[in-house]
C-alpha cells in the first residue's frame, strides 16, 4: 500500500500544490513591457530607492517566453493590442497579468476611438491597479497583493478553466 492510499483523497496533490504556489509567488519573472507614462514608475519599482528585488521579482526578462507576469504599464493603443496579445501567448502558464494604471484598466482619460477600453478586452487580467500614474509603492503593493493570490491558485485544468472563464466575460462585455 502506498503513502496516497492511506492518507485522505487529494492530501497529496494538495500539499503539492500549496509548496508550488510558495515557491512561485516569490520569484516573478515580468515580462519588459512599458507602453506610456505608467512604465516610467515601473522602471522606477525596480530601482534602489523602491528595490522590487526585496520581493524576487527584479529579473525583469526581455523574452516573453521566459516570463511569468505581463504588468500592462500605460494606455493600450488598438494598434498595439494584437501585439500584446502575442505575447501573452508566448509567455508559457501559468501567469498572470497586472493592469497597471487607470488607462491599461479602463482606458482612462482617453475615451476615444483610438484606445483599447480596458486590457481585459484582449487578455484576462488578475489583477487592477489604479491611479494616473500609480506611485511604485503602490505598483509593490498590488504585486504582493497578487503573490497572495498566486499562492492559493489551483494549478493545472482548475487554472485554465478559470482564465477560459475570464475571457469570455471580457470578450462578450
Ligand atoms: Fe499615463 Fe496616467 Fe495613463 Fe498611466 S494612467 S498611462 S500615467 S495617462
Amino acid at each position: 500500500m502506498g503513502v496516497e492510499d492511506k492518507l485522505p483523497s487529494g492530501v497529496l496533490l494538495t500539499t503539492v500544490e500549496g509548496l508550488a504556489g510558495y515557491f512561485r509567488k516569490a520569484s516573478f519573472w515580468p515580462a519588459t513591457f512599458g507602453l506610456a507614462c505608467c512604465a516610467i514608475e515601473m522602471m522606477t519599482s525596480g530601482g534602489p530607492k523602491y528595490d522590487l528585488g526585496r520581493f524576487g521579482m527584479e529579473v525583469f526578462r526581455a523574452s516573453p517566453r521566459q516570463a511569468d507576469l505581463m504588468i500592462v504599464a500605460g494606455r493600450v493603443s488598438q494598434k498595439m493590442a494584437p501585439v500584446l496579445r502575442q505575447i501573452y501567448d508566448q509567455m508559457p502558464e501559468p501567469k498572470w497579468v497586472l493592469a497597471m494604471g487607470v488607462c491599461a484598466s479602463s482606458g482612462g482619460m482617453f475615451n476615444n476611438y483610438a484606445i483599447v477600453q480596458g486590457v481585459d478586452h484582449v487578455v484576462p487580467v488578475d489583477m487592477y491597479l489604479p491611479g494616473c500614474p500609480p506611485r511604485p509603492e503602490m505598483l509593490i503593493d498590488a504585486i504582493l497583493k497578487l503573490q497572495k493570490q498566486v499562492q492559493s491558485t489551483k494549478m493545472g485544468p482548475n487554472r485554465l478553466a478559470e482564465i477560459e472563464e475570464r475571457e469570455t466575460v471580457a470578450l462578450n462585455a
